[in-house]
């Protein structure tokens, strides 16, 4: 998926704190025209008030919603703490909002408890 190449350039760059390329954001700005609904008038309790409508059908809201994160990672830039996971098979990329600024996983439930079972299972053969 397009969309998914670049954003993995893109944030891969991030970690390395590497420049990022102006033609990788291409995909995220096709997306972005997107929109993941609209707004629209409506009368309530005799008032006119704008309501936001969100799309239906079809999984592009998603897609929109992920590239609007994306972009949003992307224009905040050093500030937000990208990393990648530290389980190499498992190469997610999250943002470090963790006090320590430690975090290794990705989720501490799957990825995080993985690697401790693993070690102890180590620990226990060895
Ligand atoms: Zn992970």
């Amino acid at each position: 998926m397009e969309l998914r190449d670049s954003l993995r350039k893109i944030f891969g760059a991030m970690v390395r704190k590497e420049a990022i390329a102006a033609d990788w954001m291409g995909p995220i700005n096709r997306v972005l025209r997107v929109t993941e609904g609209h707004d629209q008038l409506v009368c309530a309790d005799g008032r006119w008030k704008l309501e936001f409508v969100a799309r239906e059908g079809g999984l592009d809201w998603l897609l929109a919603a992920i590239a609007r994160s994306a972009a949003e990672i992307i224009v905040e830039g050093a500030e937000v703490r990208v990393r990648i996971c530290a389980n190499p098979v498992c190469g997610l990329f999250f943002s470090d909002h963790s006090r320590t600024r430690r975090r290794r996983w990705c989720s501490m439930a799957i990825c995080g408890n993985r690697n401790k079972v693993a070690s102890f299972a180590r620990r226990r053969i060895v």
